[in-house]
């Protein structure tokens, strides 16, 4: 028996790659009972036949799951913003982060074309970075025209599986091509790998990116907090987690309530005022949703 990963699904074939060596196997295990599919991502144990063709045995515990794309344990979601072309939003980085937390998988903010900023439009970004910075997340600015600032992104895909997120034309593609030449993925493009509408089934596949493994179709396409519970929201905003018991009131929703320690950090300037503005927002938004039957 052997431990793998499986890095591609494609025709009932799953792509186990184990010690450098990608195997062509068939699921036939026991997690069949189960009504388990395997996963892109999955760490797998399968046998081998005397041909060198596998059979998937038994699928380990996911950490995390995605729908879209299909993947499993995935570490990171890499939010690509771009500074212009289309200009910064915090609302959308927001937006991103929120759902990627809300899946309990890592966000990193990576922040492209600063070579289109002037100087003092840099220093605005910058104040950003250090806003985003101090609520804990790691965010890059870097263009993917210039070499150095993409020297200091490289170690962040080590040794992990991230999936890429970020909304079309932002330099997803040009990003992953600046990290890895030989992946040749077209950009500025209607039809590229990367950029494939949510509605297009194709297969998946992780390719490696100095060191790591990247999903080669972007995640979080779908920008509706659908799957969101209200309650579960205060959660995905990092800086409203860490004073969860410093309100007055258990589950407090940092809204009406007294003695609230979120609005008193909004208050003092420890929470910044755009991001609870944001929060505020989708509180709106997932109270205005529709009940789902
Ligand atoms: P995607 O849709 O997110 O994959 O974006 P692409 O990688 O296709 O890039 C969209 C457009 O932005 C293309 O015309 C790229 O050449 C351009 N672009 C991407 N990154 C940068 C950057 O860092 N600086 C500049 N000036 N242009 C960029
Ligand atoms: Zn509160």
């Amino acid at each position: 028996m052997a431990e793998g990963r499986i890095i591609k699904a494609l025709s009932g074939f799953y792509y186990v790659q184990s010690d450098n060596t990608t195997y062509q196997c068939k699921g036939r295990g026991v997690f069949r009972k189960n009504k388990i599919t395997p996963l892109v991502g999955d760490f797998v144990t399968f046998d081998l036949d005397e041909n060198d063709e596998g059979y998937i045995k038994d699928i380990k515990p996911r950490t995390s799951e995605l729908v879209r794309p299909p993947i499993a344990n995935i570490d990171q979601a890499i939010i690509v913003s771009s500074a212009k072309k289309p200009n910064f939003s915090t609302t959308l980085l927001d937006r991103f982060l929120v759902l990627i937390e809300a899946k309990d998988i890592d966000p990193i903010i990576v922040i492209t074309k600063i070579d289109l900023l002037a100087d003092e439009e840099v220093d605005k970004l910058k104040q950003y970075q250090k806003d985003y910075e101090e609520i804990g997340y790691t965010v890059k600015l870097v263009s993917n025209k210039r070499g150095p600032e993409l020297e200091l992104i490289k170690p962040l895909f080590k040794d992990k599986v991230s999936v890429i997120a970020g909304q079309s034309g932002v330099g997803k593609s040009s990003l992953l091509n600046a990290l890895n030449p030989s992946l040749l993925l077209e950009t500025g493009a209607i039809s590229k790998s990367l950029g494939r509408g949510k509605h297009t089934t194709r297969h998946v596949e992780l390719i490696e990116v100095n060191e790591g493994l990247v999903a080669d179709t972007p995640g979080f396409s779908a920008l509706e907090f659908d799957e969101i519970e209200l309650e579960h929201l205060p959660l995905c905003f990092p800086e409203m987690r860490a004073r969860i018991n410093d309100c007055k009131f258990r589950g407090c929703m940092h809204i009406k309530e007294p003695k609230c320690a979120v609005k008193a950090a909004v208050e003092s300037g420890d929470i910044t005022s755009y991001r609870y503005e944001h929060y505020v927002n989708f509180v709106e938004e997932i109270q205005s949703r529709k009940p789902r039957y």
